[in-house]
């Protein structure tokens, strides 16, 4: 890890020096500024401010929601001069792994902007292998400092494989394996004994805290986690109010 890291930050050095002989912006030049200014950014409001710790990262997320539901969202990191000072590295402070739903942009959401985030989309955030590669990408090499695993109200896939479920009716080509995966949420979810219409949303919720179980266990963020480096943290989106309530399962 640490030969690939020195690599991926070598090559970055070469592409600066390249880009520098060729006659640099002053916004690239600032992205050369340590990392606690790198990652402040000029956006207005409470979604801007710095993420150089899990905390920091989290207040900044939370901070964007507000300005969300709210509707006084900044934008912010969206001008030709952030564009330029991105261009040759990045450093996103968090990861977000959501839903693919249309109605859930994470970068929307909390009100952040290019280069802020690394983004993770499956159906119901349910990831094998390749997936948590992606994952695992940010915090490793890139040193971002939250995993933020976010579920949402009604969710379409999650309707689905409950439906198939209760139903027996198995789901045409890969969409079958995505209900595959939600099998153990949704037993999570049946065990509670609740009414039929709250199963669906139960199995959101239980789904988004196996997820973040299995990602704190995972063999490459876990000595991460245990340095103070990198929190990993569920959440859940409304779609009725915009809001985005986080949670930490039991360690
Ligand atoms: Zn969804």
């Amino acid at each position: 890890m640490t030969d690939r890291r020195s690599l991926l930050r070598a090559g970055t050095l070469a592409m600066a020096a390249v880009a520098t002989s060729v006659g640099a912006s002053p916004a690239y030049a600032a992205s050369e500024s340590p990392a606690s200014q790198r990652r402040m950014t000029t956006g207005a409001g409470g979604a801007a401010g710095p993420a150089d710790t899990p905390a920091q990262a989290l207040a900044r997320l939370r901070a964007g929601n507000d300005n969300w539901v709210g509707d006084r969202v900044t934008r912010p990191d969206a001008s030709l001069a952030r564009r330029s000072e991105v261009a040759s590295r990045q450093e996103p402070f968090a990861v977000v792994f959501s839903c693919i739903d249309s109605r859930v942009p994470p970068e929307l959401v909390f009100d952040q902007g290019l280069g802020d985030l690394m983004v993770v989309r499956t159906a119901a955030h349910t990831h094998d292998g390749l997936v948590t590669g992606s994952l695992e990408y940010g915090p490793t090499e890139l040193d971002a400092k939250l995993l933020v695993v976010l579920g949402h109200q009604r969710c379409g896939a999650v309707t689905a494989a409950v439906k198939s479920f209760r139903d027996g009716e198995r789901l045409p080509g890969h969409l079958a394996d995505i209900v595959r995966d939600l099998r153990a949420p949704y037993e999570e979810a049946c065990r509670l004994g609740l009414p039929d219409e709250r199963l669906v949303e139960a199995t959101i919720r239980a789904q988004t805290r196996q997820t973040v179980i299995r990602l704190r266990a995972d063999r490459v963020l876990r000595p991460l986690i245990a340095a103070g480096k990198l929190d990993v943290v569920g959440a859940y989106y409304s779609l009725d109010t915009g809001s985005v309530t986080f949670s930490t399962p039991e360690r």
